[in-house]
């Protein structure tokens, strides 16, 4: 059985010869240090330990998951192990403001890192990225007392976070949420409340457990603009980075029983008159929380990407080797009772499409966090408002695409092996089981596109969405002028036309049908994601043709690329045509039918 291997031949021609990423760094002061040799060395070592430690306790993880007893959660066997050498390794700082001991590293190098290790262990991985979130909020919003005495131990590990934003009746509409804080004398508050589905809420990983939560001041307004975000230990903290081993009250009473990413602990957390500190403003507290949900948005999409990665390279390999039937044009392995799958269309259609949603996820995975790190790091205040307009229409389609693409590269993988797909011993029932969450949690894919649709293409009146569209045009020039590409760049405009059309489409209906968004919001989210993954394979082709004009060419890997992408663009980019027509169709028949029709 393959076992997974962290992708980094592709993850370096992206960055390398696609996007130079080692460029980029070099024109921000504040990355100038990340070089393409240091970025290497990075990804290697975390390939590593993502080989040797993180994928070994995949399966076991799985079958075992998480115990909940007493109130405590313990993780699976070696994943105390596996997060102790994490931490030490410093991979838990790499983001981290140097000021407060992190190293400062871009998104775009730790979006690669997110992706090796959700593509190893998804379960294990969850750990990490929501402390990463946590310390984000925490960075940006924090006071500076709140900010020295938890960021370092959180940085180094010690300490993990958490994101307390969901309640039983309160889960894409935060606004109903009941958790409640009071001031007290001492300038904290008393915070009182029930959470659920908090990943990691309870575990034995770390020493202490730094909880974000959203929660209600008592003369808050009503709905979103009431809410406010507090910030609570569950070991009551000294004031100077120093635990007390007084309990604060925060207590997990259950743990769920799921689909998937068992070894993950997805918790309930009962708040009871917990110690707790305002972040940020009063009553701001989801704006606040918002301006990281970019960062959180773009790493689920990541582990769609990362769990079909692993599901393809088992898939691949399983198709090399197992003998059914014979190929239409007459046997290619006369010898043998029969050829290998791989020479039949079907399974090849099935492979080729996860390659080609891998490595165009990947790319458009790469380029959101660009922007991202170009909208933190660039001196230059108008490069840092331009790539934050980019990024509001990039990263719900990086989420809820990427992710969907993942899930459905993990059950064409299971489809690959056929009976052996669907039993647990060659792990890619779990891949798919793991995959699936993504497109739910950190807002269901559903509201990513109708966050797509209605803030960022109808109220901008289609200007995000223009301005985008020309900055990828400025990026494609090279493959404009390449002979060989002239049916694809073809077949790119045609489709980009036809998301234009229908934003302005819906642009013009919203007015008068109040359901136009809603209906149009997931065909177009879908058209979007198809039409950047065409710009994206047209640059990886682009790329491709350039590196194979150099004479110590890897010719199959460069052919190899060129393939998924024509096969892209000729099997895949049509179905622009069908969202056209469905996004044309309107709310009509969506809206016809009474509830109780159903
Ligand atoms: C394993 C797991 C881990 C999680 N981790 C965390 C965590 O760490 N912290 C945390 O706070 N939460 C967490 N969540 C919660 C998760 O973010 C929510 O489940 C998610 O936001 C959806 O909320 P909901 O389940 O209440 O669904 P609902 O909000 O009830 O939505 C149900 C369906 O209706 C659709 N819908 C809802 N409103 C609209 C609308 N206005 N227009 C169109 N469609 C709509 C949604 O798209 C969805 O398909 C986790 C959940 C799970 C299962």
């Amino acid at each position: 059985m393959a076992s997974y291997k962290a992708p980094l031949t592709d993850m370096q021609f992206l960055l390398e010869e696609v996007f130079d990423a080692a460029g980029l760094f070099a024109s921000m002061p504040e990355t100038e240090e990340v070089s393409a040799d240091l970025i290497r060395a990075i990804l290697e070592e975390m390939g590593k330990m993502a080989e040797s430690l993180l994928a070994p306790i995949n399966g076991s993880g799985d079958q075992l998951a998480c115990q909940f007893e007493g109130g405590r959660v313990t993780t699976p066997p070696g994943f105390k192990e596996a997060y102790d050498a994490y931490a030490e390794g410093g991979w838990t700082s790499l983001t981290g403001a140097v000021e407060y001991g992190g190293q400062g590293m871009p998104k775009l190098l730790s979006a690669m890192i997110e992706e090796i290790a959700f593509g190893a262990n998804s379960s294990f991985a969850l750990y990490t990225v929501l402390t990463t979130g946590a310390t984000l909020v925490l960075k940006l919003h924090g006071s500076e007392e709140l900010r020295r005495s938890y960021l370092p131990p959180m940085y180094a590990g010690r300490w993990s976070g958490t994101m307390c934003l969901t309640e039983p009746h309160a889960g894409t509409d935060l606004g109903l949420i009941r958790t409640r804080a009071t001031p007290r004398a001492d300038n904290s508050y008393s915070l009182t409340g029930t959470k659920i589905f908090i990943t990691a809420g309870e575990h034995d990983l770390t020493e202490n457990i730094i909880h974000l939560v959203l929660a209600k001041l008592p003369d808050a307004p009503a709905g979103p603009a009431g809410i406010s975000l507090f910030l609570v230990p569950k070991l009551v903290v000294d004031g100077q980075g120093g635990l007390t081993d007084q309990s604060n009250n925060v207590l997990c009473g259950s743990i769920e029983h799921k689909m998937g990413i068992k070894a993950s602990a997805t918790c309930v957390m009962n708040f009871e008159d917990s110690q707790a500190f305002l972040v940020g403003e009063p009553n701001k507290g989801l704006a606040q929380l918002f301006s990281m949900m970019n960062y959180e948005r773009l790493t689920m999409g990541l582990q769609g990407n990362g769990l079909a990665e692993n599901s393809f390279q088992v898939a691949s390999e399983y198709a090399k080797e197992r003998l059914q039937g014979r190929a239409a044009s007459g046997p290619v392995a006369a010898d043998k009772a029969a050829d290998p799958i791989i020479v039949h269309p079907d399974v090849r259609r099935m492979l080729l499409t996860m390659r080609a949603n891998i490595m165009a996820g990947r790319a458009l995975s790469i380029f959101s966090a660009s922007q991202l790190d170009i909208a933190r790091f660039h001196p230059d205040a108008e490069a840092r408002a331009k790539a934050e307009r980019l990024v509001a229409f990039l990263i719900p389609v990086q989420k809820a695409y990427c992710s969907d693409r993942g899930y459905d590269s993990c059950t064409l993988g299971q489809q690959v092996l056929g009976g052996h797909g669907y039993v647990a011993e060659w792990g890619l029932e779990q891949n798919v089981r793991d995959a699936r969450i993504a497109q739910i949690y950190e807002g269901a894919n559903g509201i990513q596109a109708l966050d797509l649709m209605g803030r960022k293409t109808v109220r901008s009146n289609g200007a995000l969405l223009q301005e985008l569209l020309e900055a990828l045009a400025d990026d494609v020039a090279d493959a404009a002028s390449r002979q060989a590409l002239a049916p694809q760049l073809a077949a790119l405009k045609d489709c980009q036309g036809r998301l234009e059309a229908c934003a302005r489409e819906v642009i013009d209906a919203a007015g008068d049908d109040p359901d136009a968004i809603g209906a149009a919001s997931y065909p177009f989210l879908e058209l979007a994601g198809l039409t950047l993954f065409a710009f994206m394979w047209l640059r990886i082709m682009e790329a491709a043709h350039t590196a194979l004009e150099q004479p110590e060419a890897d010719q199959d890997y460069l052919l190899g690329l060129i393939h998924t992408g024509e096969f892209f663009f000729a099997r895949m980019l049509p179905r622009s045509t069908s969202l056209a027509q469905e996004i044309a169709a309107g709310s009509a028949t969506l809206m016809a039918m009474a509830a109780e029709q159903f």
